[in-house]
This record gives structure tokens, C-alpha cells and sequence, in this order.
């Protein structure tokens, strides 16, 4: 039987096999290579459990930071940095909520980044309700003087996450605007598609000039029960009336920090690639989907490329600081490297959880339309569609490529279910799928070993 089989493998190996590249570059064997990863998985997983909550400006990001620069040496890469810049930091207090009539009962809020304080004793106060952000906007100057704003929404899951967009302002630039008509406070419904009683935070805003006021999230099932009972009330004439306790403090300036570390190429005439995550996370939770993953994903597609032997051009991976509360450590890379047009190529970021990949999205120049091709077709066993609209990149990526001109590429994850988790106490280890995570990083792989290896010229046309 022995003898038998290995006949024909042999004949199957003369008669069958596709030719094997020379090249150690093979972004298909790359990609296979990706499909058994345990570096990404490795990574996340020594994130959330030796670290756990890093939110920037904080002692846990610093020992974030110093975990990363070990682990990356460790790995293998060359020149691991950490770049530090300083940011203004808003820290969480307590926080408590409650219906004080006419349906007393207690609520899970938690605060918005940025948020004013309540000060201990919190804030009484009617609820004015509103079932869109655009119905606040209506509402007249004046009209919420000493009340408690209250926005809803009706966010749904999408594949493209696409309903963030859609219902993110109500967090992004709701308070500022209940402030401006003189709301005492502000909470809407958390930005999510979860049914957990869990509130999602995130960051706020609040304009030159525009009195910060205190603005918090209930969680999805506490929202629904407060419209409840509004609606309820309302049949009577009856207002209600809601306690708010938040106390949230700004800590000044504290240090934040990029970690870099690189892949060297061969030729450091060509423009490098750029690959970027973010290494912070929200306090509430330990950040397995927001972005430890990410950062995982990127890392480990660089090290396969890397373990293949050295590429042509320079790949640099970027674990940026402080995205959460305001794009800082985005902003700080930027301001370090803009107008070195000449040093970076194409930038790319991994930020939307650790579910598959199903679509590639590329800002590509006219001259490289041939490894557009060839990226699109090597990622076709992996599932991956290649329509869609142009790559805009990731919020640590954005200042650069808006600076410096940059051709982009998207690799697009399903994110049917990120916006259950995001920016809850619910982002943790267990939610990582290890299979899509090694999906993510067989797409990676194979889209880094391409363009590190291709000398074609990525170069932007300049804008108009
Ligand atoms: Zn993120």
C-alpha cells in the first residue's frame, strides 16, 4: 500500500501540481500559512488577560505600551519604538441612574469621554424625549432649560457597519447640541445593536465655547424601557422624572504613546507600507474586538511575510496610542511624518473586530491597476468580494494619508455583530471566532506579501 500511494503521489505531483514559485514570496502559500496563525490569536489573547483595559493617558497604557515593545522584539521585527506624545485625559467617576417618577426604578448608564460631572449629588430633573437626534435639532432654543435631554434611535445590524454612521451623532455631537439649547444634562440610548444590559461608552465633543454638560449612555434594554414609560405617562399629562449621578474628572495632560516597530525592506528607496492598529482601548472592557485583534491581525500577516524572507520594501507597523478618546496618537504620527511623501506607499488599517473579511476596497493610482488585479484574485479562495467603493482607510491612518497623498487599501470585516460588543464590558477574549481571526490574517498576508514585493508605483495622483 505504502509503495502504491507514493507512486501516485509522485505522478500526481508530475502530472497535477500547479508550479511552485521560486520565490519565497508566494502570497498563496503565504496565505495558507495564514489559515493556521496562532500569532494573532497569541497577541489578543496576551492583551486582554496581561494587560485588560488600557484607555489612553492611563497607567494601563503605559504598561500596554511596554508589554508591546517587548512582545514585538520578541517576534522578531526590527527598530521597535515607542513614540510618546502628551493629550489631555478625561477619566471615569461613579455613575448611577434612576427614575425618580412616576415609575421609580434604577438604570444602567455609563458615561460619555468627555462628560461633565454632576458632582455628587447628582442631577434631578424631567426628561425631554426625542426619537431622533434630528428631533432634538427641532426642538426650540431655550426649550431644555434644566432638563435631561433623552435621545433614542433604531440602529440596526449591518454588514458594513454602515449604521454607525447613521446613528453615531446622537453620541458624537448630541450633548454638544443639548448643551447649546440649554439641556442640564443628556443621555441617549447606547449606540449598539445588543439587547445585554450593558450601556456602551465611546467619546463626545464639546465645541469652543460650548459649555460641556453631563452626557451618559443607558444601556439598549433600559433605554426601551425608559421610552416606555414616557410614552405611558405622557397619556396623562404625568412627567418623567430621572436622577442623574456621573462624576467623571479631566486629568490634564498625560503621556500616550505610538508603539512602531519594521519589517526592513530591501530597498529603502521605495515607499514603505504602512499597517496600522490601535493599541488602546476603552476602560470598560479589556478590548478583545477594539482592536486588540487588530492589532493582531496586522502584527501577524507582517511576521509571515517577514519569516518568508526579507521583502522589497519597508513594512512598518504602527500600534497607535489614544484613538478612543480623540485620534490622538493618528494626529501625532501625522505631524511626525507629513510631507515624507517619499517614505510611505500605501497605508492600511485593521480596526472593525476579528470577523472574516469579505471585501477588499482599494484608492489605488492608474499605474498599479495590475496588483489591484492580482491582490483582487488571490483573495478569491478566501471568500473575499471585490466590489465595493473606494478604500477610505482606518482613524489612525486617516491624518497621514490625507498629508502625505497615500493610495489605500480596505480589507473590509463583517460587522454584522461589532456593534453588539463595541465599546461594552461585553468586548472580551471569548468573543474572538479563532477561525475568522486566521481568515483575516491569510488576507493580510497575502495582500502584504504582494505589495512589499511589488516595485510598481503607488503614487497618488495629486489632489485637486
Ligand atoms: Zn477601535
Amino acid at each position: 500500500m505504502r509503495k502504491i500511494s507514493s507512486l501516485f503521489a509522485g505522478a500526481a505531483a508530475l502530472f497535477l501540481s500547479t508550479p511552485v514559485l521560486a520565490d519565497n514570496h508566494d502570497p498563496m502559500a503565504l496565505q495558507a500559512k495564514g489559515l493556521e496563525d496562532t500569532v494573532a490569536y497569541a497577541i489578543t489573547e496576551g492583551l486582554t488577560t496581561e494587560i485588560g483595559p488600557r484607555q489612553a493617558g492611563t497607567e494601563a497604557e503605559a504598561r500596554a505600551r511596554d508589554w508591546s515593545v517587548k512582545k514585538l522584539k520578541a517576534l522578531g521585527f526590527q527598530n521597535v519604538r515607542n513614540e510618546p506624545f502628551m493629550m489631555t485625559t478625561w477619566v471615569r467617576g461613579a455613575e448611577t441612574a434612576e427614575i425618580l417618577s412616576p415609575y421609580p426604578q434604577k438604570m444602567h448608564i455609563t458615561a460619555l469621554g468627555n462628560s461633565a460631572s454632576t458632582g455628587d449629588g447628582g442631577i434631578e430633573a424631567e426628561v425631554a424625549y426625542f426619537d431622533s437626534l434630528a428631533a432634538m435639532r427641532a426642538a426650540p432654543d431655550g426649550s431644555l432649560s434644566g432638563k435631561i435631554a433623552f435621545v433614542t434611535h433604531d440602529m440596526h445590524r449591518t454588514q458594513d457597519g454602515s449604521s454607525y454612521g447613521t446613528y453615531g451623532p446622537a453620541r458624537f455631537i448630541g450633548p454638544n447640541l443639548a448643551s447649546q439649547k440649554g439641556a442640564a444634562a443628556y443621555v441617549i440610548k447606547s449606540i449598539g445593536t445588543d439587547y445585554h444590559r450593558n450601556p456602551h461608552t465611546g467619546n463626545t465633543n464639546f465645541r469652543e465655547g460650548v459649555t460641556p454638560i453631563p452626557a451618559g449612555a443607558l444601556s439598549l434594554p433600559d433605554a426601551d424601557n425608559l421610552e416606555r414609560m414616557i410614552k405611558l405617562a405622557a397619556k396623562t399629562g404625568t412627567p418623567v422624572r430621572m436622577k442623574v449621578m456621573m462624576t467623571p474628572q479631566n486629568i490634564g495632560q498625560q503621556e500616550s504613546g505610538n508603539v512602531i516597530a519594521e519589517v526592513t525592506g530591501t530597498d529603502p528607496s521605495k515607499g514603505m507600507i504602512l499597517i496600522a492598529c490601535h493599541l488602546d482601548s476603552w476602560d470598560l472592557a479589556t478590548g478583545a474586538f477594539d482592536d486588540a485583534a487588530g492589532c493582531g491581525i496586522i502584527t501577524a500577516a507582517a511576521k509571515n511575510v517577514m519569516d518568508h524572507g526579507q521583502p522589497l520594501r519597508t513594512i512598518r507597523i504602527l500600534w497607535a496610542g489614544a484613538e478612543e478618546v480623540g485620534l490622538w496618537g493618528g494626529k501625532a504620527y501625522a505631524e511626525k511624518n507629513k510631507n515624507q511623501n517619499q517614505n510611505h506607499a500605501i497605508a492600511m488599517e485593521s480596526d472593525f473586530g476579528a470577523d472574516k473579511v469579505w471585501r477588499v476596497e482599494y484608492k489605488f493610482p492608474e499605474a498599479a491597476k495590475d496588483v489591484r488585479t492580482e491582490i483582487s484574485q488571490a483573495l478569491s479562495p478566501l471568500g473575499i468580494s471585490i466590489s465595493g467603493p473606494p478604500a477610505s482607510g482606518g482613524a489612525d491612518i486617516r491624518d497621514i494619508i490625507a498629508s502625505n497623498n497615500l493610495a489605500i487599501i480596505d480589507l473590509q470585516q463583517d460587522g454584522t455583530r461589532y456593534f453588539d460588543l463595541h465599546h461594552t464590558p461585553d468586548d472580551t477574549l471569548d468573543k474572538i471566532d479563532p477561525a475568522q481571526l486566521r481568515q483575516n490574517v491569510a488576507a493580510w498576508s497575502t495582500v502584504l506579501s504582494i505589495i512589499s514585493n511589488s516595485d510598481a508605483d503607488f503614487t497618488m495622483p495629486p489632489k485637486e
